[in-house]
């Protein structure tokens, strides 16, 4: 018997996609991804690579990890993060937080408990990579890297994108320390606050990042830094930041080396180059933002779906899931090179499950 529907990808637009269709009764099977060093992928989605989610709706500041470790089965709680010590001055923001060792939901955290919620209503969950599918009939299938072969009514893409890095060492270590890859997730985290802050990339969205970060309370001065002497952005996006009194546009520059505080083990500065001259200076920031643009995770889907020059798959009908196969549903930043976020990943995976549901019942598929 052919599975009702066939989820892949372990992120909030998975897991939410799951809650939906198990508590639709559709038995929902769920491909979470292996980890995968060479793209930089671990099942839980993106919010596994980070530390503080201050933005998803329901999780405010609090002792968070008591609701966690009796949620989640014990079984998962190796995976939870160690508690942060986090210095006084940012507890004053809640006094909850003042009598909580927690300050905000971790992302892996947030992601357990998504997992937890998909398994209380019955998914099943298989640990491997789909690496093709076959769309060409009715009763479509998922091939997975060991080889099996999934049968399945209906398929929910939900595989993700990964951020854009610049590769340096520098920049690895200090991931969560000052170095982001999301302005509007992580630009109003304490650590950032009153701090001049770089914006690595000269395309539309690090315009958007930059001006995001120069209107937020308390922001000090964003430099953007741009390797060659124009913007890729738009004109009106980049005059958007040529006109900002607080932006300071670093042309020709690259970034050599991400600089640390023994100290704080926080960014500090950054090493940056001219490209014309060959000259390397030091530049004071407390953070930097890589926004040089984001890959979707649709390299097995090649040929398979309708997809835009970036390899992001297209819904087909507005306000809907639908993707160019009948039965194959998208959600998430794999169709959303705008928002990606998780609160509009969970929205759309929500919206997959029901479109689901809806074609299963309009064919007559019980
Ligand atoms: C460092 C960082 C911090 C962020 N902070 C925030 C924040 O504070 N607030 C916020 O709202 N958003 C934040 N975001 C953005 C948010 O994480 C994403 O928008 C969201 O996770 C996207 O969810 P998704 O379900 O679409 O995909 P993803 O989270 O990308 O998950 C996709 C999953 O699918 C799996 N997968 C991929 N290919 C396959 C395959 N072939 N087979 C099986 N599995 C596969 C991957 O392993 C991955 O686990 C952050 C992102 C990053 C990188």
């Amino acid at each position: 018997m052919p599975e009702k529907v066939v989820i892949i990808g372990s992120g909030p637009a998975g897991w939410s996609a799951a809650i939906y269709a198990a508590r639709a009764n559709l038995s929902p099977l769920l491909i979470e991804g292996t980890a995968r060093t060479d793209v930089q992928m671990i099942p839980l989605g993106q919010l596994a690579y980070t530390t503080e989610v201050e933005n998803y709706p329901g999780f405010p500041f609090g002792n968070i990890r008591a609701f966690v470790e009796s949620a989640v089965d014990q079984d998962r709680h190796y995976n939870l993060p160690p508690i942060p010590n986090h210095p006084k001055e940012k507890r004053k923001r809640n006094s909850m937080a003042d009598i909580s060792p927690h300050y905000a939901v971790q992302g892996i955290e947030l992601m357990e408990l998504m997992k937890q919620q998909a398994i209380n209503f019955e998914t099943r969950i298989v640990s491997d990579d789909a690496v093709d599918i076959d769309v060409s009939r009715n009763v479509k299938k998922v091939m997975l890297k060991n080889g099996d072969p999934v049968e399945t009514h209906t398929i929910i893409i939900a595989t993700g994108a990964r951020a854009n890095w610049l590769g340096l060492d520098s920049e690895e270590m200090y991931k969560n320390k000052g170095v982001s890859a999301c302005a509007v997730c992580d630009g109003a985290l304490p650590v950032f606050y009153g701090k001049p802050l770089a914006v690595v990339g000269g395309g539309d969205s690090a315009v958007e990042e930059a001006t995001y970060l120069a209107n937020l309370k308390g922001a000090n001065k964003i430099y953007m830094i741009v390797r060659r002497d124009e913007f890729r952005a738009s004109k009106i996006m980049a005059d958007r930041a040529l006109n900002h009194p607080k932006i300071e546009v670093l042309w020709n520059s690259t970034v050599d080396e991400v600089v640390g505080n023994e100290e704080t083990d926080l960014v500090s500065g950054l090493k940056i180059k001219n490209s014309k001259d060959g000259s390397v200076s030091d530049l004071e920031v407390g953070g930097m933002f890589v926004a040089i643009g984001h890959t979707p995770n649709t390299d097995f889907l090649s040929g398979k779906l309708e997809m835009n020059e970036a390899g992001y798959i297209q819904w087909t009908k507005p306000f809907r899931t639908n993707t160019s196969a009948v039965g194959v549903y998208a959600a998430g930043d794999v169709a959303d090179d705008y928002y990606r976020q998780a609160i509009t990943s969970a929205g759309t995976g929500c919206m997959a499950a029901l479109d689901v549901e809806r074609y299963l019942a309009d064919e007559g598929i019980e």
